[in-house]
């Protein structure tokens, strides 16, 4: 199988040009693993059920020996992951088609973004060969795409302890990665090359439909499979409703009859008795990111408890409810996916934020396990014990409505200073169109001061995250330099520009710190020499004057504070910095 020794190049090819020593452990571990892997797709096959799990160097290999075979699945290299081995792309066609494709749909499938929860990875690997031995049938006019192991990093880094609370499998890897960054927090930031290599897979896809396996944490009740959905209220108006009205109940329906029952997701505070809350998945998270390109997504959390075949085959037949619904449905979704772009441009707002509304309340029909409160046997104070001789089926809360909380009007065009190259990188790996200013220009755009923010005391995924920003907007005159990029908005990536670029969003390039610098002032004053030049001012101008000492009439800590009254007097100075707190991306109308 000659096909696997090509496969294992790869690892050696890249360290070739370092020390001898790694190369030859590295050809010591391949011949190991060619000679393990003379039927090893098949054996990979059953893994789970020996409550096993493949690790990643086995999972491409078994890609690409089953693209050896079959006409059907074609796996390349896509890109860089920050472990040094490239990211994999599997297409899985019925029409040996493997490049994007207009006329079709496109169902993304993402494994091991924490690679503790490996169930897709196994799922997928069923799924496919299910597809090439002709017991699982695709649509025609369906291309699925997937990475086979997305976080390669935690993938290496395998051990058996990691997951302190989950049931399986022997052995697995480790939610962060090569960085010890969790990805499932990376996808508009794009710290590692693995989240810039997805935006650019997802991109060139532009899928109708995504899947990003994971299994559970939190409280204990009856179901294998919880299902995370994008939040709906985060979707544009059609493809909302067709979630909500017929995709969510055929998948439920169709799992229920599979003997999978799925619940949403059981995001709750202690006992689901207390009923349960829809997730907001910001675009930080993978679902969330694949809403603002108009994707429907779903993160299936297996329950981290129940058995790991279990959990791999719910998961698979997850996976395969959704390919049905494809095949089955009366809905084109290509149409839908150009009505949901097409429905955003005569918005005149854009919602960028938002927070439950505690108010509007569903019933939920839900399988739990009676909750009590016992004494701990190690602080003697009282802990949550979940009784499984106590099953029970009753209704609960479910609160599943998201209200706006901000909302952003967005221009006909952002103007963005080339000096933020790795915003322009992250842009143009998510598809944005852009034009290049040909001269020095001073454009008349609208800007934001920023007046206030919040930021983490503690850096969140390599980040000092800001929120609450608080800015005032303006129209002013702005020099924008040859090559800086003006890019309209009347473009696919409408939704992803607003809630990249916008300051209320939360996700935003400035909330994520790639616009720290206009923080800080660069040049100030020493407080003794502008003493003077601030009496001067005071002298000159009766108005502000007359501010000031009003100011100091009403405000004891500004009256007693020097500092205070000089900063107040500079920032109405002609020595002002006026880039300090200046948000540099204009808005053109
Ligand atoms: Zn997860």
């Amino acid at each position: 199988m000659c096909h696997l020794t090509h496969s294992f190049f790869y690892p050696i090819t890249s360290v070739l040009h370092s020390m001898r020593q790694i190369l030859f452990t590295l050809l010591l571990t391949t011949s190991i693993t060619l000679i393990m892997a003379q039927d090893h797709h098949h054996s990979t096959l059953h893994k789970s059920e020996n409550n096993q799990t493949p690790t990643y160097l086995e999972v491409i290999e078994y890609y690409q020996a089953i693209s050896n075979e079959s006409q059907l699945v074609q796996v390349s290299e896509f890109g860089l992951t920050d472990s040094g081995y490239p990211l994999h792309e599997v297409v899985i066609s019925n029409d040996q088609s493997f490049s994007p494709n207009k006329e079709k749909i496109v169902l993304f499938i993402n494994n091991a973004i924490h690679p503790g929860e490996p169930c897709g990875v196994d799922a997928s690997i069923q799924l496919t060969q299910s597809i090439v031995d002709g017991k699982f049938t695709i649509p025609n006019d369906l291309t699925i795409v997937l990475i086979p192991f997305y976080n390669i990093g935690g993938g290496l880094n395998r051990g058996s302890h990691s997951r302190a609370n989950q049931n399986g499998p022997e052995e697995y890897g480790f939610r962060g990665n090569a960085k010890n960054l969790d990805l499932n927090r990376d996808f508009i930031k794009c710290d590692s090359r693995n989240a810039l290599s997805f935006n650019q897979l997802f991109t060139k896809w532009s899928p109708h439909v995504f899947i990003d396996n994971h299994t559970s944490n939190g409280a204990d009740y009856q179901y294998i499979m919880t299902l995370i959905a994008t939040q709906k209220d985060k979707l544009a108006a059609p493809l909302a409703s067709y979630l909500t009205n017929t995709l969510l109940p055929d998948l439920y329906q169709q799992m229920e009859a599979k003997d999978w029952e799925m619940t949403p997701y059981v995001y709750s505070n202690g006992s689901p008795d207390n009923g349960i809350r829809g997730f907001l998945d910001l675009p930080r998270y993978s679902t969330g990111y694949a809403a603002l390109h108009h994707c429907i997504g779903f993160m299936p959390e297996t329950h981290m408890l129940k058995p790991y075949e279990d959990r791999v085959e719910s998961t698979l037949a997850f996976m395969e409810s959704m390919i049905t619904h494809l095949a089955t449905t009366d809905t084109d979704l290509k149409t839908l996916k150009q009505e949901a772009i097409q429905s955003v441009y005569p918005e005149t707002t854009h919602a960028v934020d938002w927070v439950l509304n505690k108010e509007k309340v569903e019933k939920l029909t839900f399988k739990g396990y009676e909750a009590t409160t016992q004494e701990s046997e190690v602080t003697g104070l009282p802990r949550l014990y979940y009784d499984h001789n106590q099953p029970y089926t009753k209704e609960i809360d479910f609160y599943n409505t998201y209200q706006v909380i901000a909302a952003v009007s967005i221009p006909k065009a952002y103007v963005i200073p080339q000096a933020y190259a790795k915003v322009i990188d992250i842009l143009k790996a998510n598809g944005v169109e852009m034009q290049r200013l040909e001269s020095d220009t001073t454009l008349t755009v609208t800007m934001s001061k920023i007046k206030s923010y919040k930021t983490v005391d503690f850096p969140y995924e390599g980040h000092y995250l800001h929120s609450n920003v608080k800015a005032v907007g303006g129209s002013r005159q702005w020099t924008y330099y040859k090559g800086d990029y003006v890019i309209s908005t009347d473009q696919n990536a409408r939704i992803y520009l607003a809630n990249t670029l916008e300051l209320s969003a939360p996700d935003s390039f400035f909330a994520w710190n790639f616009f720290d610098g206009i923080l800080m002032q660069k040049e100030h004053y020493s407080a003794y020499v502008f003493e003077d030049t601030a009496a001067q001012l005071l002298s000159n101008d009766a108005q502000l004057k007359a501010k000031f000492l009003a100011k100091k009439e009403e405000d004891t800590d500004f009256a007693n504070d020097a500092k205070a009254q000089l900063d107040y007097l500079y920032e109405q100075s002609v020595n002002a910095e006026p880039t300090y707190l200046l948000y540099p991306v204009g808005g053109l109308n």
